[in-house]
């Protein structure tokens, strides 16, 4: 095979592994349907309740094997397959099917599983997919016991390996001992899946969605896989491996340094406090946040509720997805940002009627108040919800006053209601803004007075400011966090909000990149909301520094005329500041 074969995929798990590849078959398994003669029926009966007796003995193993705290708690999906075991929609069923038909078990089991997925495919909706796939796993394990071909075990893996497969289950993930299993790549799965969260919990890197890397390798073959940056290199040259080994060592080194700054504030050398809370997009990633030592949730990113599904989630489903999130952040806050569908998210359901020009056209809070009916349910279930903990509601794409109005003016028939109905909210329920167009930076100062806080987006603000389309690699080399239209709009929002006096925040992918601490907290910034794992070292920064100088390095790089001058001269200072992270070779995209 060639050397050097790079494949790039969605990193779903940081850190980097070296090894050899263990290829895992996990397609699905078939049995041949077969007719019985009456006097057999019972004794397949039979055999199938043993099977799923067996199947039942596995799933408890897995559960009790699970010593890692970390991940207990996500011992709920096997709980969730044991009660698919016990599913009369498919236990009874498959026994009647047997029975009626006089066809044998594995022919009976399968009919009841192509009867499930039929009616699942009808529904088109997410939750219910994810549903499906779970009868299926399960299916699978039941089939399996009954033909008697057991499933490789990735608990009974004795080599270190980084494990290659077309798709994980959760259970096969949860059986993952870090000591031998390295790091796993997929054919399948997206940064959200619950096999990629549980490798986040673990610590195992892992790099998903990579469409064909099952195809590409074989057993044995050397891998290193970057779970930071999503590659994957199969049978990597010596130079290469070497590079990797380096990384390996200094990524590992910086992780275990940087597990002692979880507990610690973010709190510079002359005692000013920063806040720093998690984005999520779903519950699975509270944990994460919490283990990181996350002050709260600062962007909980609503979209991934309402994403390919065919009805949008009722108002009780959107309660308990929210009360969940709450509940688990207790005393801290979880900002819960409103719909912002439309742009380069898409929600396949929902009609955005095509547009030419998307990112200006119904996003976010447009969508929202043209669609009121969705709006006030979201609207009715965070306040349902924020009965439960501290919830602060958050507007997407805001650019006037009007808009805010028109929340503003909402929420209070909403919460005029829920009162009428005898339900608890809170009713002094934060609401706050995201600063995400020139025109919101333009105004803050008037925007300010009508909200409690403020958080800036700056994936969009840029995109928005420097008119270059963030999800476009053609135009990509424009997209300069310093270029200096940026940096003024930071400014001037920063301080429109400390003269009005509210907090101001920023969680867009900036907050989390450590080359930019400096300058975030030279521009006043009260709380920064970043991916979890981030978390602590942007704490690190700021907790070696003096705020003054911070802000001196800030007014030094508004005098310099360009981002390319900006960034060296950032670079200069990162480089001499912190030399372990940012030392040369200056760091590449950046110049
Ligand atoms: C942003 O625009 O910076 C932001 C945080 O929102 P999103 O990335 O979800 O658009
Ligand atoms: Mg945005």
């Amino acid at each position: 095979m060639m050397q050097d074969v790079f494949l790039v995929g969605i990193g779903a798990s940081p850190g980097i592994a070296i090894g050899s590849a263990y290829v895992v078959d996990r397609r699905r398994m078939s049995a041949v349907e077969r007719s019985l003669d009456p006097q057999e029926v019972e004794g397949e009966v039979r055999l199938f309740e043993t099977a799923l007796q067996v199947s039942r003995q596995q799933l408890e193993d897995v559960k009790n094997r699970v010593a890692d705290p970390h991940i207990a708690e996500h011992l709920h999906i096997i709980d969730t397959h044991l009660l698919i075991l016990k599913d009369p929609m498919l236990v009874d069923e498959t026994i009647a099917v047997i029975r009626r038909e006089k066809i044998n078990a594995e022919g009976a089991l399968m009919r009841t599983l192509r009867g499930f997925r039929s009616v699942f495919d009808a529904i088109d909706d997410e939750y219910l997919k994810e549903r499906r796939s779970d009868v299926d796993v399960v299916g699978d394990r039941i089939l399996r016991n009954l033909v008697g071909v057991s499933q490789q075990s990735l608990a009974e893996i004795e080599r270190k390996s980084v494990i290659v497969a077309h798709d994980l289950s959760p259970a096969d993930t949860l059986q993952m001992d870090k000591s031998r299993i390295i790091g796993f790549v997929t054919d399948l799965g997206g940064r959200t899946s619950h096999t990629a969260i549980l490798a986040r919990s673990l610590g195992i890197p892992a790099v998903v969605g990579l469409e064909s890397v099952t195809s590409q390798i074989r057993e044995d073959l050397p891998v290193i896989i970057d779970g930071t940056t999503g590659t994957v290199v199969l049978n990597p040259s010596l130079d290469t491996f070497r590079e990797y080994l380096e990384k390996k060592q200094f990524y590992e080194y910086q992780a275990e340094e940087l597990t002692y700054f979880r507990g610690l504030d973010a709190v510079t050398l002359d005692g000013h406090k920063i806040i720093l809370r998690g984005n999520i997009e779903i519950a699975e990633e509270v944990p994460i946040a919490l283990r990181e030592g996350a002050q709260g949730v600062g962007l909980f990113r609503t979209e991934f509720l309402y994403m390919k599904r065919k009805c949008v989630p009722s108002e009780e489903e959107q309660v308990a997805a929210y009360r969940e999130i709450i509940e688990s952040m207790v005393p801290h806050p979880v900002t819960i940002r409103t719909l912002d569908v439309g742009g380069d998210k898409l929600v396949s359901d929902i009609d955005l009627s095509d547009e030419a020009n998307p990112a200006m056209g119904l996003r976010a809070i447009r969508f929202s108040l043209k669609e009121k009916n969705l709006f006030k349910i979201q609207l009715r279930a965070i306040l349902r919800a924020s009965a439960f903990g501290k919830a602060r509601i958050l507007f997407p794409m805001i650019t006037g006053v009007a808009e805010i109005k028109s929340c503003k003016k909402l929420l209070e028939e909403i919460k005029g209601e829920l009162a009428a109905e005898g339900r608890d909210f809170d009713a002094g329920i934060e609401i706050g803004i995201m600063i995400e167009t020139p025109a919101a930076a333009l105004v803050t100062e008037l925007l300010a007075r009508e909200v409690d806080f403020l958080s800036v987006g700056t994936n969009d603000l840029i995109q928005y400011c420097l008119a270059v389309d963030r999800g476009n690699e053609h135009v990509a080399y424009l997209y300069e966090p310093l270029h200096p239209a940026v940096l003024r709009a930071l400014r001037m929002i920063c301080k429109a909000a400390k003269q009005v006096g509210i907090m101001v925040g920023i969680c867009g992918e900036m907050a989390a990149d450590p080359f930019y601490t400096l300058v975030l907290l030279g521009l006043g910034f009260d709380e920064w909301s970043m991916n979890a794992p981030y978390i602590s070292q942007v704490k690190r920064i700021i907790r070696q520094v003096y705020r003054p100088e911070a802000e001196e390095l800030v007014e030094e790089l508004f005098v310099l005329g360009s981002a390319p001058e900006a960034s060296r001269r950032l670079s200069e200072e990162m480089g001499k500041r912190f030399p372990s992270l940012f030392g040369q070779p200056a760091r590449s995209g950046r110049e």
